[in-house]
């Protein structure tokens, strides 16, 4: 049976060989970055994006500047393009059975579908028998009370659509919560999840990416540092037992299959002391916690999602050194800025900094303007780099 026959977007016969024109959808830091990669192998890009100058805009071929739902200019995207991938997960339904039908987006848009919902995600998470923190649909205050009641407290009350870095949720710490905590998240106006809180020791994440031929391929894990729920640190290897770590490179392999995912999928992870992980959330894209592999790995993300979705045989994610990626968000920007031009700025023997900048223009505090890429023979040298640098010293509140 061929592909479109069984409904699938991609086709596993069809490869986009390099001199092809890549579009896409979302003109940010990920699409910036997914094009650096795929102009180095030789192809073209198009994006499309509201803001003009866009960090994407700066180094593809075309930029269209419009909103993302504007249909007539997903059709010029479509016309454009001999290939169509997405920076971002929440694309409007409609631009995406545009695309799909005048273009070919090997990425289809079921899996949006499913990501762009936190119950549909999880559930399609658990069939892919992989485990998430247990959780419960919320349709009124008093399912609310009565999950509540079953999880404990302290427990999270999140919106099924819309929440990210940390937005969209509410950790409910006391039974006297609960009113505020409905009244507040049902008016974003989508279904409410209640989540057991899961007191991990680490959060991680893997990224996987498969092709339209099947061949799958994780990169190592990371183990993330959040702070004030914007990610800030990447470690890798990540400081947890092998076993652990190829439990998660496993799981996300079985989520990319089961989901049948084309490109990269991110999975988002909470590792207990006891060695138990739980999904947390998945990223059908390029993701801030695959940042590392840029230098670190033998094929970056980036290159590696440009291979998938268009079907090249997928590169080798084999790490080739320890790494931290530590994000540098508005206000650290000055400070890394005085830091680059400063004659003395290797302050700690061993350690190679590589600085990724974005292009944006307005350095907003908590806004992800670069990152920096810490090589060194361990973890733990790359760390007292960040800390002797100072630059991270200024957080965002
Ligand atoms: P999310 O938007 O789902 O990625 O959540 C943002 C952050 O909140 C996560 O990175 C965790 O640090 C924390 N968090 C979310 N859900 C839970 C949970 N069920 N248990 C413990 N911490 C959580």
């Amino acid at each position: 049976m061929t592909a479109a026959a069984e409904g699938k977007a991609y086709d596993p016969g069809k490869v986009i060989a390099p001199g092809a024109t890549i579009g896409v959808l979302g003109g940010g830091q990920l699409g910036r970055m997914l094009a650096l990669a795929g102009r180095a192998m030789g192809y073209r890009f198009v994006t499309l994006d509201p803001t003009p100058d866009a960090p994407c805009g700066q180094v593809a071929d075309r930029q269209i500047v419009a909103a993302y739902h504007d249909v007539a200019a997903a059709r010029q995207l479509a016309e454009q393009a001999d290939v169509i991938t997405y920076e971002f997960e929440n694309v409007d339904a409609g631009v995406t059975s545009l695309l799909m039908a005048e273009s070919y987006v090997p990425q289809g848009s079921r899996l949006l579908y499913t990501t762009q919902h936190r119950l549909r995600e999880k559930r399609a998470i658990e069939a892919a028998g992989v485990k998430v923190a247990p959780y419960a649909e919320i349709g009124s205050v008093e399912e609310l009370r009565q999950a509540v009641q079953r999880f404990g407290t302290p427990c999270v009350l999140k919106t099924a659509t819309g929440g990210y870095d940390g937005k969209g949720q509410w950790v409910i710490r006391s039974q006297e919560e609960i009113e505020a905590a409905y009244a507040e998240l049902s008016k974003a106006g989508t279904e409410l999840v209640l989540e057991q809180f899961i007191r991990f020791a680490k959060e991680i994440s893997v990224i996987a990416a498969r092709s339209p031929q099947g061949e799958a391929k994780a990169f190592p894990v990371a183990e993330n540092v959040h702070v004030n729920n914007i990610l800030h640190l990447s470690i890798v290897p990540a400081r947890a037992a092998d076993e652990v770590l190829r439990e998660a490179e496993t799981m996300a392999l079985r989520i990319a299959k089961a989901l049948d995912v084309i490109g990269l999928i991110a999975v988002e992870m909470f590792l207990t002391a006891d060695g138990e992980l739980y999904v947390n959330e998945l990223a059908p894209r390029p993701h801030n916690s695959g940042h590392y592999t840029m230098e670190a790995c033998r094929t970056s993300q980036f290159e590696q999602h440009v291979r998938a979705i268009c079907n090249l045989p997928l590169g080798d994610p084999g790490l080739l050194t320890p790494v931290v990626m530590v994000n540098v968000l508005g206000e650290h920007v000055q400070p890394l800025l005085d830091w680059i031009v400063r004659p003395e700025s290797e302050q700690v023997p061993g350690v190679t900094a590589k600085v990724h900048l974005y292009g944006k223009q307005e350095a907003k505090k908590g806004r992800k303007m670069g990152h920096v890429n810490l090589l060194s023979n361990s973890p733990e040298q790359a760390l007292r780099w960040i800390e002797a640098s100072t630059i991270w010293d200024a957080k965002h509140e």
